[in-house]
Parts: structure tokens; C-alpha cells; sequence
């Protein structure tokens, strides 16, 4: 069973060529397997209006190549072009095999092999490495007469934000970061947008502008200074954790600032309204908005917060009895979660994957050579992603270097629940992995938990 290279990396997202910089920059050969027709992973399939990330971009981008901008978050179609400049500037490119779906994988432990089916055949690597993304399908909610509505229900999976909806009546359902994002883009050229929300939701408001340390930090760089951007990414990451760790264990104070920022935008009746919600801050991810308080002001945007009860042929009536009247009703109603898109086998015994264990995040319970990170939720993919790749790296060479056939972690009967419970993993609670062996907060795992260490490794 020869190999065709090291390491099989399914996914050309951020996560695939990431993991592909590293390893080429540590001496390791891979392929990298993507379904699609070109990079990006979620960057070039969220098409809908106003897609952006709503983590600064200094600090989500790679480490190895910021994003210099004066503005802190980036649009979907920016953000893919820069996906697609690393991919070409690390010479990845060539080694992505487009339109090729990975099936399944089997590993034959006598021989150290992973075997990949794919849509364009047989595949075989020492390692496997999944970047195959954790949302899967859109998820659709089901309304009470929405076949009677005379006008067009979408979910904004199927949006393109090249489609107008200028001089049309629209509703967003939802309170998340799609809708957050999607909503006020929405309100430049619709006749009205309404956000329709079930309940209160904590949303934050930024001005997009770079501050002047970004700035600064930014100016080094590109006069050949390097330090000042790490040191940067650092304390971007720690704020973030800091704020984590402070919202839950001081709900009140982190109340407290959630008021301060919406009063002066809205009135004491809205703001009890539309952003009061029943759970405390950080149980839940926080929305970022750019341009909402402005577009609520100039009531090209109205926040509803209420029940669909049903539809009817001119829009839609909520539990309490409102109408609201609508020519389109877009759901920004999210995507389940699944982070396993093709099935695992070891030696012709299929790995049973709901609830696996899940050491560091990356591997996984009784299953050899196989790695699959999955980072935290509140901070930026990258940043817990990259020292991951970095650890599962250090593992791959240490059975290289030691002429081993395998690598293994112990399968473990765990329950942890994810520090936080939005409804898309809420829904998938079951199937979830469990995870053990870091904390959960980047700026501790990166200097701890991602040094190596071998007491937990199998090797064979
Ligand atoms: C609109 C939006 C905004 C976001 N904003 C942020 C943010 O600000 N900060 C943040 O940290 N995160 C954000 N995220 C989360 C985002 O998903 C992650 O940050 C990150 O992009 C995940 O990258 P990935 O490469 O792991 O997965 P994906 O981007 O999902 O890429 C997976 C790739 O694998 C391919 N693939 C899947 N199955 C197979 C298969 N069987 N065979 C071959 N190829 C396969 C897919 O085609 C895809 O190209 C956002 C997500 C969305 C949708």
C-alpha cells in the first residue's frame, strides 16, 4: 500500500491551506481534496448580502501573512480574494485537487495507511488531516400556512448578493451574525427591512475604522518591522478571552455595558425590548453590527421582536397577533452542525462518531493518524486552528522520525458540554465530540496545551 504523499488534506478553506502552508513549510508532502471549484471553503459560498467575518481580520487572517487594511472586518468576497493570494503565493494551488469529494476514509493499521475514496478515485497517505468545515445544510424552519404567502420565502444559503431587492418589502428572520450582517445591507436599497427576531439578543455595534494601534502596528509592518503585528495578534486574542471569561463570570457588569451602548441609539422602551435577552452575555455568541444603530435611526431598518404564528397571502402574523406585511421573507435562520462529512473506518470497523472524544480538539478517540481541528467559539478560527495544525504537525514527525506506523489517542467516554449554547448547537448536542485536554480560551492553549506531549499518544 504505497502512500501518495504524507498527509491527504480534505478542504481548500482557511483551515486546509493552513494546514498546507505548514506542513510544506515543515518538510511533509500532501494533496489537498476540495469538493468545490475553488478556495475559500465558507468565504466563497456564502454568497448572501452583507456576508462578512465579524472577528478583526488582522487577527483571523494567517500568521504568516496579515491582513494589512484600515478597516477591521472584510467582506466575503475580500476575504476569499486573500485566501486565493495565499494559495498562489505559497505555491498551494497546484497541490488542490478541485471538484474531488472525499466518500470515506479507511485506515489499515498494518501498513499505516489511510485510504481515501473519492469522487475521482482511490487515494492513500500516512495522515489525514479534515478541514471539511462544521456547517453542513441550511436550517429550515417550518411555517404555519406559508404555502398561502404570495410572496417568496428564502433562506440566505440560496442568496447571491448580486440579486436586488430594491423596492421590496422585506422581512430577515433572525437575530444572529447572518442576520446582523445581512439586515442593514439590505436597508440601502429595499423599500423596508424589518428584523425579526423571537427574542432579545445582545448585539454589538463597531465603527469599522482601524484604530491607531492597529494602524501603527500596520505602518511597522510594512516598513519591515514584523514584532509589533504579533504582539498585535496577541493582544487581540487575549482581550478577546479576557472579555469571554469577565461577560460569564460578571453578567451584570457585562449587562450593564450592553445598555450603555444601546441607549444612546434606541429608546428605554426598545432597548427593553429587542435587547434584554432571558440568558447572560457570552452564553450565546455576540453579533457584531456595523451600521445598524445609524440605519434603525433613520428608519430605513425597524427590529421586531416577536413569534411567527403564520403566514398569510400579504405577509405574516406573529403569536401576539401583529401583521407584518412583506413582499419577501429572508431566513438568516443559520446551518445545523456537522463536522463529519464522510464516514471513518479502521481496519473495516466503522468509527461510531457521535460524542467521540476529542483530545486538544483535534484528535479524535481511538482513531490513528487522523487529525481535525476544531477551535474555539469565541475568538478568531485561526487563532486556535494554527496551533493546533502546529501540534498535530509535531505529532506527524515524531512517527515519522521514529519509523512508527501509527499515532492513536485513547476513545474516551466523556460528557462536556460547549461552553456556549446558540441553537445550531443546541440542535446537534448529541452528536457533538467531546472535548478534553485544552481549555478552551486560545491564550492559554496556545502556550500550553499545544506544547507537545506525549502522555496521552498511542504509538505503534
Ligand atoms: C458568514 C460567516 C462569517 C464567519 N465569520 C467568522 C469570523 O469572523 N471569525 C471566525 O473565527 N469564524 C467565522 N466564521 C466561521 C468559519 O466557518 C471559520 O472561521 C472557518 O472559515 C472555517 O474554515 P474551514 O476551512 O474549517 O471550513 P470551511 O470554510 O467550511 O471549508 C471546508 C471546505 O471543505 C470542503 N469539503 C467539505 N466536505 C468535503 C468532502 N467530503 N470532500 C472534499 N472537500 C470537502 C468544502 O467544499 C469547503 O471548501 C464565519 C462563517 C461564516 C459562514
Amino acid at each position: 500500500m504505497k502512500p501518495d504523499c504524507d498527509v491527504l488534506v480534505v478542504g481548500a478553506g482557511i483551515t486546509g491551506l493552513g494546514a498546507a502552508y505548514q506542513l510544506a513549510r515543515r518538510g511533509l508532502t500532501y494533496l489537498v481534496l476540495e469538493a468545490g471549484d475553488d478556495v475559500g471553503g465558507v468565504w466563497r459560498t456564502h454568497r448572501w448580502h452583507g456576508a462578512r467575518c465579524d472577528s478583526d481580520f488582522i487577527k483571523y487572517s494567517f500568521s504568516f501573512k496579515p491582513f494589512l487594511s484600515d478597516q477591521c472586518l472584510h467582506g466575503r468576497a475580500r476575504i476569499q480574494a486573500y485566501l486565493r493570494e495565499v494559495a498562489e503565493e505559497f505555491d498551494i494551488l497546484p497541490r488542490i485537487r478541485f471538484g474531488t469529494r472525499v466518500l470515506s476514509a479507511s485506515f489499515h493499521s498494518a501498513h499505516g495507511v489511510w485510504e481515501v475514496r473519492t469522487s475521482r478515485g482511490v487515494l492513500r497517505a500516512r495522515f489525514l488531516f479534515n478541514g471539511n468545515g462544521y456547517f453542513s445544510s441550511p436550517h429550515l424552519p417550518r411555517f404555519r400556512d406559508e404555502e398561502r404567502f404570495a410572496g417568496e420565502i428564502v433562506h440566505t444559503a440560496a442568496l447571491d448578493d448580486a440579486r436586488s431587492f430594491a423596492g421590496k418589502r422585506v422581512v430577515v428572520v433572525g437575530s444572529g451574525s447572518t442576520a446582523v450582517c445581512c439586515a442593514p445591507e439590505l436597508a440601502r436599497t429595499a423599500a423596508s427591512v424589518v428584523m425579526l427576531q423571537r427574542s432579545p439578543s445582545y448585539i454589538y455595534e463597531i465603527d469599522n475604522r482601524a484604530g491607531a494601534l492597529i494602524r501603527a502596528c500596520q505602518a511597522l509592518y510594512r516598513s519591515g518591522l514584523r514584532a509589533p503585528v504579533r504582539l498585535l495578534r496577541w493582544y487581540l486574542q487575549l482581550r478577546d478571552d479576557v472579555i469571554f471569561v469577565a461577560f460569564r463570570a460578571f453578567p451584570a457588569l457585562a449587562r450593564a455595558i450592553f445598555r450603555r451602548h444601546w441607549r444612546e441609539a434606541v429608546s428605554e422602551e426598545a432597548y427593553r425590548e429587542h435587547f434584554t435577552p432571558r440568558y447572560d452575555p457570552w452564553q450565546q455568541r455576540i453579533p457584531v453590527a456595523i451600521g445598524l444603530k445609524r440605519a434603525l435611526r433613520d428608519g430605513r431598518l425597524a427590529l421586531c421582536t416577536g413569534e411567527i404564528e403564520r403566514f398569510t397571502p400579504g405577509g405574516m402574523v406573529l403569536k401576539d397577533a401583529r401583521e407584518i406585511a412583506c413582499d419577501v421573507c429572508i431566513l438568516a435562520t443559520g446551518y445545523e452542525l456537522d463536522l463529519f462529512r464522510f464516514g471513518l473506518s479502521v481496519d473495516g470497523a466503522p468509527v461510531e462518531l457521535a460524542g467521540i472524544s476529542f483530545h486538544k480538539g483535534i484528535m479524535m478517540g481511538g482513531v490513528p493518524n487522523y487529525f481535525h481541528p476544531f477551535g474555539a467559539v469565541h475568538s478568531a478560527w485561526t487563532q486556535s486552528t494554527e496551533a493546533m495544525t502546529r501540534y498535530a504537525i509535531d505529532v506527524m514527525l515524531r512517527v515519522r522520525d521514529e519509523g512508527r506506523r501509527g499515532v492513536c489517542v485513547p476513545r474516551r467516554e466523556l460528557w462536556s458540554a460547549p461552553r456556549i449554547l446558540p441553537g445550531y448547537v443546541l440542535r446537534s448536542l448529541s452528536r457533538l465530540p467531546r472535548l478534553y485536554g485544552n481549555w478552551g480560551l486560545p491564550t492559554l492553549d496556545n502556550v500550553l496545551s499545544y506544547r507537545f506531549d506525549a502522555r496521552e499518544l498511542r504509538f505503534s
